[in-house]
């Protein structure tokens, strides 16, 4: 199936042509433009977005007539309550509130649903009644609506909703992400919503964080891939366009790395792995294009996110010369006063916050913000300056994004949610992202006729195939769930045929149930299918006292495995629950994550064959509780020689993922293999398909520098390239690696280029590379650090 392809956008089109062949499986020969498929060069294209029309004149005039009022207004987010009466279907615009909003606040922008989401024909409703009282103040600037929708149009009824964020980036391919961020973008735009806060750019690296299946995993390469095919996606090449919206990278920075695993508490991040790890995804979603920032609710080091001056304006605007405005998350002003505790008075936080660099707060349910400021303003404790600055940065996204132009949607445009095509994106997608982590004896595929138990608790509910953020804000509400998208249960039955399937509840997700009723269908099955993992939960009712998967589910899977029959585990959650009590008796594996609505059609298909699976974990499984570390952990956590420390065994790798064919790689190949710092290295591997099924390969680059100044990792991902192989083909891969992948941030914070050995490996193909210079320096860069403190 061919992308649909938008006049306007020639490049992306060209872009879209190579993932569609991509998409169809089509065989490649042998091909020049190989390496032109792989990460460096998505980016590089993806980056290519066309300058964006200058409003500056338009924005300095219109600045000019604002009085301070309506200035601190465009500075202010409130959530849709505050002009509306009821709650989910019954929400209802009150036009007392929208004129207090509008005509006497002159708000900047609303939020979200009130908690479910909404018909499109309801959003025109809304939409509509809040442009027109815009429509009707002195200035006529319009509202700038900011959704999350964050696996599709999750709040708008029946749009399409692709896999989480982690599953995408299981499918290690970003023509994909892209396509369907595309589609993201042209429903929630058909609702009349021109703004969603997505991406989520924090980095995966702490799987007890709950919201770790709404980022791309725990590499900085693969994220930023993900990240910039997002935002490309949404924005296209001018986001005013009626198909795109503007992206909100977030949650920026350090969000991720909470201490204790539990969402919005502290992070103590040194700034060299925060410029490592969490800064690279922001940096490559701001080259991009991306048109606005979410600040992070926590604390990095003892500072909250929102009053972080050095990393709101030293780094983000002077060093990543982010252009766009910057919005706070929900209700974070106060918080810098009811929960950190850095300011007495919400008065201070105001002050503080604003001139930290916050733009626009997320107030959301009061006025205090823009009461407030107003009077720091008049009593000089924020500089007129800093307001025209926040307000120029609004005004130039509501340009951008065509809003002065057409604020509110065409009726017709509601044809464009859900259609049949999307909802095959989205299939191809979960597809693509089931990763098949351990097949022992060839278990699966399943052959038909094969008689089937399926047990468990996520065997029979569109919720954990989905999530948080779907249809509501913690996704839990099965009654708002499309009816015609199977489960588990309802795909395998199908597939399997009724006569072949049973299906026993076994367990809920921590509450045990009777036991005798699966055992007694164990007998009468070939094979025991155990659905097990999470529930939906995002954000704080997500957190969790212990990562290992609950007793109730791995009793059921005791139970199961004590029957003798062959059992296959397939773990649909957004985090990895861990296993280890009982991975090593299962033969066959499978990680789906949060697959979302066509997930129970995609893992049918995988488990009986119908799909060859090409899903990679972007994260590391891990095995034990105490050792949850990455995949680029330091090296002598592996093999230090004379300790006994190997805290690093994972359950599965990152990167790992098991297909129904074999790929062998032969011929790698490091040219030259020596070069000086500045000096660029192909790189090329043989991939072939020796295995008697068509699927699909991702090849993997990785690179460890053996001695650096500070303690290296054992090895970075630097490039992929997902590829199609018929049986018997195979295919030469080359990839162009430069001064940025040979190095690392330094003692000083700084990128640093080391001369020394390195090595590349790929599969389990390693070759040498060695970097030159004209003298080795007399000490490295820590020494010199260190002397000059
Ligand atoms: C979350 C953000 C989200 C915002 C608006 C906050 O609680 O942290 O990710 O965009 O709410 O829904």
């Amino acid at each position: 199936m061919l992308p649909k392809i938008r006049p306007s956008s020639l490049l992306l089109a060209l872009i879209l042509v190579s993932a569609g062949s991509l998409a169809q499986g089509s065989s490649p020969a042998a091909s020049p433009d190989a390496g032109m498929r792989d990460s460096a060069a998505f980016l590089q294209r993806a980056k290519q977005h066309a300058k964006l029309p200058d409003h500056e004149k338009e924005i300095t005039q219109l600045l000019s007539r604002m009085t301070l009022k309506e200035k601190v207004g465009q500075m202010t987010q409130l959530e849709i309550g505050m002009v509306s009466d009821g709650i989910d279907q019954q929400l209802r615009i009150n036009p007392a509130k929208l004129e207090k909003a509008i005509a006497q606040y002159g708000v900047g922008s609303i939020l979200n649903v009130k908690d479910e989401a909404l018909t499109p024909a309801a959003w025109h409703e809304v939409i509509g009644q809040i442009q027109a009282a815009a429509a009707r103040t002195r200035l006529k600037i319009p509202v700038l609506y900011g959704i999350d929708s964050i696996h599709g149009a999750n709040y708008i009824q029946g749009a399409t909703l692709f896999p989480q964020p982690l599953a995408m980036a299981a499918t290690w391919n970003p023509e994909l992400m892209m396509r369907g961020s595309q589609i993201t973008a042209d429903e929630t735009r058909a609702a009349g919503i021109p703004w969603s806060f997505s991406p989520v750019l924090d980095i995966g690296r702490q799987p007890l964080w709950p919201r770790l299946w709404e980022t791309f995993g725990e590499d900085p390469h693969l994220a930023s891939t993900m990240g910039v095919a997002m935002v490309r996606g949404f924005e296209g090449q001018n986001p005013a366009g009626e198909h795109n919206i503007a992206s909100s990278l977030k949650h920026y920075i350090g969000y991720s790395g909470p201490n204790s695993g539990r969402d919005r508490t502290p992070a103590l991040i040194p700034e060299t792995t925060l410029r490592e790890y969490y800064l690279p995804t922001f940096r490559a979603a701001v080259d991009a294009g991306a048109r606005t920032v979410m600040v992070n609710s926590s604390e990095v080091n003892g500072i909250p996110g929102h009053v972080n001056h050095y990393l709101l304006t030293d780094v983000l605007r002077k060093e990543l010369k982010f252009d766009g405005l910057v919005v706070s998350d929900w209700e974070d002003i106060k918080k810098l006063v009811t929960i950190h505790r850095v300011a007495a008075t919400e008065k201070d936080a105001t002050r503080m916050a604003v001139m930290a660099g916050i733009d626009m707060s997320m107030v959301p349910s009061d006025y205090s913000f823009a009461d407030l400021l107003l009077q720091l303003v008049n009593e000089g404790a924020v500089p007129t300056a800093r307001i025209d600055e926040a307000v120029r940065r609004i005004l130039r996204v509501k340009f951008q994004l065509g809003l002065f132009e057409r604020s509110v949607p065409d009726a017709s445009w509601t044809a464009r949610i859900g259609t049949a095509e999307s909802r095959q994106v989205s299939l191809q997608a979960a597809r693509e992202s089931i990763t098949l982590l351990k097949n022992d004896g060839d278990v699966l595929p399943l052959k038909s006729g094969t008689r089937v138990l399926l047990t468990g608790p996520t065997a029979d509910t569109l919720v954990s195939l989905n999530n948080g953020w779907t249809y509501s804000w913690q996704g839990d509400r099965p009654a708002l769930y499309p009816k015609d998208r199977p489960t588990v249960r309802q795909a395998l039955e199908k597939r399997a045929g009724a006569q072949q399937f049973a299906y026993v509840p076994g367990a809920d997700f921590d509450k045990e149930l009777d036991l005798s009723a699966a055992r007694a269908a164990a007998a009468q099955a070939d094979v025991i299918i155990l659905a097990l993992g999470e529930p939906s939960y995002t954000e704080t009712p997500g957190n969790i006292a212990d990562l290992t998967l609950p007793d109730a589910q791995l009793k059921l899977a005791d139970a199961m495995i004590a029957t003798g029959k062959p059992t296959v585990l397939v773990l649909v959650e957004g985090r990895p629950r861990i296993i280890s009590r009982v991975a090593d008796r299962i033969p066959a594996i499978v990680m789906a994550y949060n697959p979302s609505n066509e997930g129970g059609q995609a893992i049918a298909d995988v488990l009986f064959g119908d799909v060859n699976p090409s899903g990679r974990l972007p994260i590391t499984y891990p095995r034990n509780p105490n050792a949850l570390l990455t995949y680029d952990h330091k090296a002598f956590e592996t093999d230090a020689p004379d300790f006994a420390i190997k805290a690093f065994q994972p359950q599965f790798a990152f990167g790992s993922g098991l297909s129904y064919t074999t790929f062998a790689y032969s011929d790698l190949k490091v040219t030259p293999a020596a070069v000086d710092a500045k000096g660029t290295v192909t790189v090329s591997v043989k991939v072939a398909n020796t295995g008697a099924r068509s699927g699909k390969e991702t090849v993997e680059v990785y690179l460890s520098d053996l001695v650096a100044s500070l303690t290296p990792p054992g090895k970075r991902l630097v490039r992929f390239a997902k590829i199609p192989l018929e049986p018997g083909a195979s295919e030469v891969l080359s990839f162009t690696l430069n001064n940025a992948d040979l190095s690392f941030i330094g003692p000083d914070n700084k990128p640093v280029s080391e001369p020394g050995d390195f090595e590349i490996a790929i599969g389990s193909l390693h070759a040498p590379l060695q970097v030159n210079s004209q003298a080795r320096p007399e000490r490295s860069a820590h020494e010199a650090v260190s002397k000059t403190r």
